[in-house]
């Protein structure tokens, strides 16, 4: 498996900086030249379509509403500029899509929840397991100071950094890697977050977190039920865990080591 170099600090993001000089034609081709507006109504029924599922799950997950700036965060980032045709369409819809390989981006009341779960603060570092196509990412880093995002599909890495450089997102950076290690040179991290399911958790996610860190990942065997985990690590160092909702995600895939 290739790695980026971590001591380099140069992630993916550095790599493909050319995508933000793509000529016209193709950003244009992209849709990225839509007027502002275009996705306006859809983006705000989505809005209310995940305030829905906050009340619904209130009791399990403990919120009783999407946080402000949570739904600042889902506001401004453009979920349509992570899906590819015949996706787009279909971008403000509160459901995952395929983003190849695979894969999908996690449904937008999954991505609210689990930001709502790190009670991120400016200052804070994030870890992501997963980056797919960088949506998540890009949600966190208007929240966070520094967001490092670990994927092991080296094109959907590729992919994610490309576009988060074309939006001009400049605190996320994209590693090309398994994921079960963590991101050791980065740790540690007030947040970690993880939107691939392991059968267990790896233990180099907790160990990576800082005193007073929030961990959010679901867990369950491949076929089997998978739940969301809340952990919270104590200021002196142990591990509080808390399950909340049942979820469905894609396998986290690698190998434990
Ligand atoms: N946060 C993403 C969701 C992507 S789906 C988004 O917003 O689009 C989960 C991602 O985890 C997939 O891209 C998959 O390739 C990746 N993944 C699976 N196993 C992994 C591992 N061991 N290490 C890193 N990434 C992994």
């Amino acid at each position: 498996m290739r790695r980026t170099e971590p001591e380099s600090g140069r992630g993916l993001r550095l790599r493909n900086a050319a995508a933000l000089h793509r000529p016209q034609t193709a950003a244009m081709k992209d849709g990225h030249l839509d007027p502002p507006d275009r996705w306006a109504g859809a983006r705000a029924r989505l809005l209310d379509a995940v305030d829905a599922d906050f009340a619904y799950t209130a009791a399990e997950t403990g919120f009783a509403a999407m946080p402000p700036g949570v739904r600042a965060a889902m506001a401004a980032v453009p979920r349509h500029r992570f899906v590819e045709e015949p996706w787009r369409d279909a971008a403000y819809d509160n459901r995952p899509l395929p983003i190849g390989h695979g894969q999908t981006i996690s449904q937008p009341f999954i991505v609210a929840l689990m930001t709502a779960m790190l009670e991120l603060r400016p200052t804070d570092r994030v870890l992501e397991i997963g980056t797919g196509c960088g949506y998540q990412a890009a949600v966190l880093a208007r929240l966070a100071a520094h967001v490092d995002s670990v994927e092991i599909v080296p094109e959907l890495a590729a992919g994610a950094a490309a576009t988060l450089a074309a939006l001009g997102v400049a605190n996320v950076v994209v590693h090309e890697a398994d994921g079960h290690l963590g991101w050791p040179p980065g740790a540690p991290y007030d947040a970690v977050i993880a939107t691939a399911a392991p059968a267990a958790l790896p233990p180099a996610w907790a160990a990576q977190l800082a005193p007073g860190g929030r961990l959010a990942a679901p867990v369950g065997a491949h076929g089997d039920a998978q739940w969301l985990l809340l952990l919270r690590k104590d200021a002196g160092g142990r591990v509080h865990e808390q399950r909340t909702i049942g979820v469905r995600f894609v396998p986290l895939v690698g190998r434990a080591r």
